[in-house]
This record gives structure tokens, sequence and C-alpha cells, in this order.
């Protein structure tokens, strides 16, 4: 420090220096290469959990450690781990969750020569715009199940684990029966209300494993890990008796609607979710011959 810089930093500025850390949205601690806690602000105190009239700035952080033994929230670890960060001469961010939902970010700098330089963001309203924009990017903003273009990168996925662990996988391929009818009946909205009734169905139905996607306008595509022919059979013939007897209200009445199924699986490296979900077409096409509201599997493979 320069002479000047000593000036700045003398014992008439401290009051002003910390008042004006105060108006600060974003916490901020200083420890030294004591583990001490020289610097706080009103911010970092309460994400913290300090209290100012129970410790002083200059407390041992392992005393605070101490302190907060049986808490649940425990100030003294999360100082810790910026001790690490001391330690290891090299920055730390991490991310923590707060009381009441909020999230933390916290920013830990060492400082040359030993200590730490501590920035804490509440960074709640940040994490929840980008979780609405990963929403909008891979879910279906009608019915609120993922998407096409999320359903194939989800299913690619399930083919690595696939192909890794040797399971087999069912493929379905679920469509709305005469759904033109259903609009040109009761018109547009009601034929939305149809489709997510179809949609509510399936999340009853499948699993939180399962890959449940709307794969176009009254088609939606399912992936099953681990499902057998038989179980994929049984799950689809429930799915649907579910949606046969369901019922969507409208201005003319209630609405019942039916689907139609196609079902077909492969096993491990031979699950190719392109491959396995034209063959589950195929068999959607043979349910829409036979008559509808059925459900058939794919023999051909
Ligand atoms: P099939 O039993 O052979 O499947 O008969 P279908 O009438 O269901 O046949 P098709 O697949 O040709 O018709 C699909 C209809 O779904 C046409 C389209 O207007 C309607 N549709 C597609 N997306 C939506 C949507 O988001 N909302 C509503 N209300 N209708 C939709
Ligand atoms: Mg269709
Ligand atoms: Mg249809």
């Amino acid at each position: 420090m320069t002479d000047q810089q000593e000036d700045i930093v003398a014992a008439e500025n401290w009051d002003l220096i910390i008042h004006s850390l105060d108006r600060l949205s974003e916490g901020i601690t200083i420890i030294d290469s004591e583990d001490k806690l020289v610097l706080y602000n009103t911010q970092a105190a309460e994400y913290l959990g300090l209290k100012r009239d129970q410790i002083g700035a200059g407390v041992s952080l392992h005393d605070l450690k101490n302190t907060h033994k049986n808490g649940e929230f425990d100030p003294g670890s999360l100082l810790m781990q910026q001790l690490d960060a001391s330690r290891q001469g090299k920055p730390q961010f991490f991310e923590r969750d707060l009381d009441g939902g909020r999230i933390l970010s916290v920013r830990a700098n060492p400082i040359p020569g030993g200590g730490v330089i501590t920035l804490y963001t509440d960074i709640t309203e940040r994490k929840a715009f980008e979780k609405r924009l990963i929403d909008m990017a891979t879910r279906d903003e009608l019915t609120g199940l993922v998407n096409r273009r999320e359903f194939f990168t989800l299913a690619h996925h399930e083919e690595e684990r696939a192909k890794r662990e040797g399971h087999i996988v069912s493929v379905m391929m679920v469509d709305a029966d005469y759904f033109k009818k259903v609009n040109d009946t009761y018109g547009h909205a009601v034929g939305d209300d149809v489709l997510r009734d179809l949609s509510e169905n399936c999340r009853k139905i499948f699993r939180k494993t399962d890959i449940v996607g709307r794969y176009g306008g009254e088609e939606f595509a399912i992936v099953l890990p681990g499902a057998n022919e038989d179980m994929a059979k049984i799950i689809a013939e429930r799915l649907r008796s579910s949606v046969a007897e369901s019922a969507v209200k409208s201005d003319q009445g209630d609405v019942h609607y039916t689907i139609s199924i196609g079902i077909a699986c492969a096993t491990g490296k031979d699950f190719k979710i392109e491959e396995v979900l034209d063959r589950a077409d195929r068999a959607l096409y043979t349910a829409k011959a036979q008559g509808r509201n059925r459900a058939v599997f794919d023999t051909a493979a």
C-alpha cells in the first residue's frame, strides 16, 4: 500500500467505507491470512446468518464455526470453504440454496499473500429467468411436455445408456383418433383442451424416467427405458383405456375421444431412436387401419 492509500483507509474513513459497502446489493467479506473476518457488510451478514451484535469484525472463523454446530445453515462452513480458496490460492465459485428458495452465488478470490475477498450475489431472479429460457426452448407450450427437439436430445442420451448397459427400450407413437372431427365439431380451443387432457393422461401413466414428448400436432412419442414387449403392451393398454374413459368439458357437453398406439422395442446397441420410431409408426398405421382405439405391437423386427 502506498502512503496515500494508507490515508484513505485511515481510521476516520473506516466508517465511511463500511457505510458505503452497506449500500451495495452484493455481500462482501474479507478474511485475512490468520483466518480472521476483518470486514463484512450488512448483506453478507444476512446471507451468512451472522448477527452484528454477536460477532465483531476480527473474530476468528474457527470460533464462528464452533458456535453454529447444529444450525441448518452453517455460516462457519460457508466461510471455511473460502479459506480453502485462500489456501489453494485459486478462486472458488459456488452456488448455495438459501432459506425461502433463494439462490446465492459465492465468488471467493484469494488475496496475494494470504486471505480471501468474497462477493455474494442473490441470483434467484437470474436463475428463474434462465429456467424460463430453457423451458421455452425445450417445452411444448400447450401441454408442457418436452418438444420434438428435446425429445430427440433425451432419446439420443437414452441410446447411449442402452448401448452401455444393454437394457431393452420400448417406444410408443400415440395419435389422437379422428382429431380433425373434434376440432370441426367443438372448435380449435376444445381441441387444445383435448390435447392437454391427453398429456395429463400420459403424466398419470408413464414413469418419471420415461421420455414423453409432443412429437407433432396430435401425435405424442414416448421412450420407455427398461420396458419389454409385455410391459409396453400393458402400459399402452392402460393409457388407451384411461383416455377412452376421460371426458373433456365443453359448451356442447362432455367430449370423448380415443387414441391409437404403435409400439416397438429394441435392445442395447440395436436401439436407434429413428429406426424404432419408424417401426412404432408403422404399427400405429396398422392400429388405425384395424379400426383405431387400440394398441398394436410391431412384429417386423
Ligand atoms: P386419424 O384418426 O387418422 O389420426 O384422424 P385425424 O383426424 O386425427 O387425422 P390427422 O392426423 O390428419 O389430423 C390431425 C389434426 O390435428 C389436424 C390439425 O388441425 C389438428 N391439430 C394439430 N395440432 C393441433 C393443435 O395444437 N391444436 C388443435 N386444436 N388441433 C391441432
Ligand atoms: Mg396425426
Ligand atoms: Mg390423428
